[in-house]
């Protein structure tokens, strides 16, 4: 036995009963024979959170934020309770820890804290007596004492930041699929699991929609080096899954393109006849930022005769409260018309190795222009290229994408790169 640390995670799914707990318990003293240290980290069983904020919702008109947190975060209490249970009574010795008993700190951010600080003493502790903690993920503790959640999905956070306080060499996230895929599975059927993937890359994906993991535990991963790989707890034995890793971008021989990814929860709002002149973008972006709105693509025309058009996507969930503030604001701006609309989706292709490759955005349109699909908007990045576009296309758009930059098959490497080279 080495004498590694280690961070295994599982996904609620993983955990769904008593029976699939078992099953993860074995895997955690399989990885017990191997590794000196082993902390678990879980998620809530099942659709357990969904159920918990269902529950409040139907109890509290007036939603206050600081009872949704101390209700959102028993389902990690009791998942990691019942888990500590099992492992002994599989003969292991292994303590549960809250959040707050694992002193996790964070801000006060009710609903969507970050972690500020985690202070790995009652850790250590359990440690060094040679037992295995098991802590409740997605949450944390203020400075006051206060219960707060990390956000949906935040329990691969959890896994992430502890890991990185604790110097972990491994950090597993076990979850309800194989890995990573160039594409998702459930609408691409020729998508490819990855055996790597960097982190660079999963960091934009993970932001541009592809659900596997928390945006925020890849940014910890990448922060703190830390090695994490993403598996199922179903066949673990037979599937090594998907490695993120953070080797020098020049070392590696990349495919331009190495994930295809969509997000249809936009929308899209243009203003007409804007007038063309300093300082009025700053005045329209601002009061959206003040409102708390986030802004995603933007697009401002060419002036004509004094006047413009600009055009901004932001999340669906906010476009109510982005037309209140334009409600305001567009009149001081001298701007007639707003127009929104829901049918749009964030179509992207991200990929370290498409740095300097002039000829991956072309492929990308003539693609779409072969599908007959229109670009309402664009932008790029380094590592990656996006475009907006009508939301009933955007599944056969994925799918065609994945085909034309031959991301099913792994000899890609070659044929993306001659393509490529001609340009
Ligand atoms: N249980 C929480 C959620 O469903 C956190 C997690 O699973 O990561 O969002
Ligand atoms: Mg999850």
């Amino acid at each position: 036995m080495n004498n590694e640390t280690i961070v295994v995670k599982f996904g609620g799914t993983s955990l769904g009963s008593i029976k699939l707990m078992h099953r993860a318990a074995d895997i955690v003293l399989r990885h017990k024979q191997q590794f000196a240290n082993v902390v678990v980290v879980v998620s809530a069983m099942g659709d357990q959170t969904d159920f918990l904020l269902d529950l409040f919702y139907e109890a509290s008109s007036i939603p206050n934020l600081r009872e949704l947190d101390v209700i959102a975060s028993t389902g990690e209490l009791v998942s990691a309770a019942l888990f500590a249970s099992i492992l002994q009574s599989k003969g292991a010795a292994s303590r549960s820890l809250s959040g707050a008993q694992a002193l996790i700190k964070t801000d006060d951010n009710h609903g969507n804290s970050r972690i500020t600080d985690i202070d790995v003493r009652n850790i250590d502790n359990l440690l060094e007596q040679g037992e295995i903690p098991v802590i409740a993920g997605y949450q944390g503790v203020t400075a006051q004492g206060e219960v707060t959640t990390l956000g949906r999905g935040g329990s691969d956070t959890t896994a992430a930041a502890i890991g990185a306080a604790l110097q972990a060499t491994q950090c597993f996230i076990y979850t309800d699929v194989k890995g990573i895929y160039t594409a998702d599975p459930r609408i691409c059927p020729e998508a490819r699991l990855l055996d790597s993937i960097h982190f660079k890359e999963i960091l934009e994906l993970a932001a541009l929609g592809t659900k596997v993991l928390h945006p925020r535990a890849v940014e910890f991963a990448g922060r703190h080096g830390l090695i994490m790989k993403v598996l199922s707890a179903f066949d673990e034995q037979h599937n090594p899954g998907t490695n993120i890793i953070f080797t020098s971008e020049n070392d590696m021989e990349q495919p331009q393109v190495t994930g295809i990814t969509y997000n249809i929860e936009e929308a899209k709002i243009t203003l007409r006849s804007v007038p063309d002149r300093p300082g009025v973008a700053a005045e329209l972006f601002s009061a959206i930022a003040e409102h708390g709105i986030d802004v995603d693509v933007i697009v401002q025309n060419i002036g004509a005769e004094g006047h413009t058009d600009i055009s901004f996507t932001v999340h669906r969930s906010q476009l109510e409260r982005a037309v209140a503030t334009l409600d305001v604001i567009a009149p001081k701006l001298d701007c007639p018309t707003v127009e929104t609309t829901t049918n749009v989706a964030k179509l992207s292709i991200v990929g370290v190795g498409m740095r300097g490759h002039a000829g991956i955005a072309a492929q990308m349109f003539k693609s779409l222009a072969e599908a007959k699909v229109n670009i309402l908007m664009i932008s790029t990045s380094e590592i990656k290229i996006s475009a907006i576009i009508d939301d009933s296309f955007v599944l056969d758009a994925v799918r065609k994408l994945h085909s034309d930059f031959g991301l099913e098959a792994k000899e890609q490497i070659k044929a993306v790169s001659s393509v490529a080279s001609n340009n």
